[in-house]
């Protein structure tokens, strides 16, 4: 029996966003994958579907890789439902590829998660690129909003069997590199293929170099919870005086990749351009770091064992108010921040919601842009950046004109 031509739908006279570049044109989806960009007014074949974007937007779906849930639902979870439930909100707002995170909780539990999320996965209409764990080898002073009792040193009888089950599926560890183990922990990363990450850290420069050294690449919410600049005056070398902390050598060193919480209350605007100057839209990502308090009114929740309250689009612990619990901002705010308050240019930020950050976690083949043979993964946006329409693997999920 013969097999009848692939599903084409050609995206017609729209503003492209690929997002390297900008464009007038037509985009051409078959088969669940982008077929090609083509001046607009080209000929249609019968049977194909046209979507009309005039004075829209269209670009690649967005790529959050530290995230830890959604609309009620959290990412620490026994429950493969609970993970779906939570990747289908952000699949609404845009976010068509997505790294469920854990904050520190017990291995045991940790476990649990990684596995729920690998049983969601085949079953999730938007791509879950594996599972990123933060935690639970962070700094104790710089823990944030991770809880004590879970914060601990590298213990190798613990995640090395977690590594050998599933690093397959872990697509980035965050930890801080000054505590005693922390290379062995990078170093299994990296034959594993994990990306390691600095994070809730106080490392001196020679402390980010040596982790460098042993695979290190990318940084965890750049600036927060993070030690900037020492005044290291019982320096023996190369010299007594300031030395630089995680986040000057993260914003100096170009193995480093980054990324930054763009919801206006982590970050001045001025900090997210100078990282940007530093490291250019290819190095440095934009991230939800949301919470499961995101897409729903404000009011109190549990997360990671602690109780938050959500006022006005930011989360606070609520027995220790001066720290910020990740955010509720989905990683379409993001975007639209970076845009039009931060002032980056469109594409950039586009990227650095898209392509890099797949980048940063070696996805980058398959997904994050319009170029030929991706997946399918497409928004379209107005001019003030309002979803009209979301695509995930060549399907329309979200409608909203
Ligand atoms: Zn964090
Ligand atoms: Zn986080």
């Amino acid at each position: 029996m013969a097999r009848g031509k692939p599903d084409t739908i050609v995206f017609t006279d729209g503003t492209l966003i690929t997002p390297t570049l900008r464009v007038e044109g037509d985009l051409v989806v078959e088969g669940g994958r982008v077929r090609e960009i083509r001046p607009s007014a080209a000929p249609t074949s019968p049977g194909d579907r046209l979507v009309d974007c005039r004075g829209l937007y269209v670009g690649p779906g967005l790529v959050d890789i530290h995230v830890h849930g959604g609309q009620g639902h959290d990412f620490v979870t026994d429950a493969p439902q609970e993970i779906i439930d939570g990747c289908e909100y952000h699949l609404s707002v845009g976010t068509t590829a997505i790294a469920p995170s854990a904050l520190s909780v017990p291995i045991e539990q940790l476990r649990a998660s990684i596995e729920a999320t690998r049983h969601a996965a085949p079953d999730c209409r938007s791509h879950i690129l594996g599972y990123h764990v933060e935690g639970m080898y962070l700094d104790q002073e710089y823990r944030g909003g991770h809880l004590e009792e879970y914060v601990r040193d590298p213990d190798p009888e613990e995640y090395l069997p977690l590594i050998a089950n599933h690093g397959d599926f872990i697509t980035e560890w965050t930890l801080a590199p000054e505590l005693p183990g922390a290379l062995d922990l990078i170093r299994a990363c990296r034959n594993a293929g994990i990306t390691t990450s600095a994070g809730h850290s106080q490392a001196t420069y020679e402390q980010m170099m040596a982790a460098i050294d042993a695979g290190l690449r990318h940084a965890t919410h750049l600036y927060c919870v993070m030690g900037g600049l020492r005044f290291e005056a019982l320096r023996e070398s190369p010299g007594k005086g300031y030395a630089p902390g995680v986040v000057e050598t993260v914003l100096m060193h170009q193995a480093l990749t980054a990324e930054v919480i763009c919801d206006g209350f982590h970050l001045h605007p001025a900090l997210i351009r100078f990282a940007l100057q530093c490291k250019g839209p290819h190095r440095l990502a934009l991230i939800s770091d949301a919470m499961k308090g995101v897409g729903l009114p404000d009011g109190e929740y549990l997360i990671g064992g602690q109780d938050c309250l959500v006022e006005g689009g930011i989360a606070i612990i609520a027995d220790r108010p001066e720290v910020i619990a990740s955010s509720v901002t989905p990683l379409i705010g993001m975007l639209r921040f970076a845009h039009e308050t931060v002032g980056l240019r469109l594409e950039d930020a586009w990227m650095m919601a898209t392509l890099t950050p797949a980048r940063i976690i070696g996805v980058d083949d398959r997904i994050g842009s319009l170029d030929p043979g991706k997946d399918a993964d497409i928004l379209l946006l107005d001019e003030d950046l309002k979803l009209q329409e979301v695509y995930a693997k060549g399907q329309r999920v979200a409608m909203y004109r």
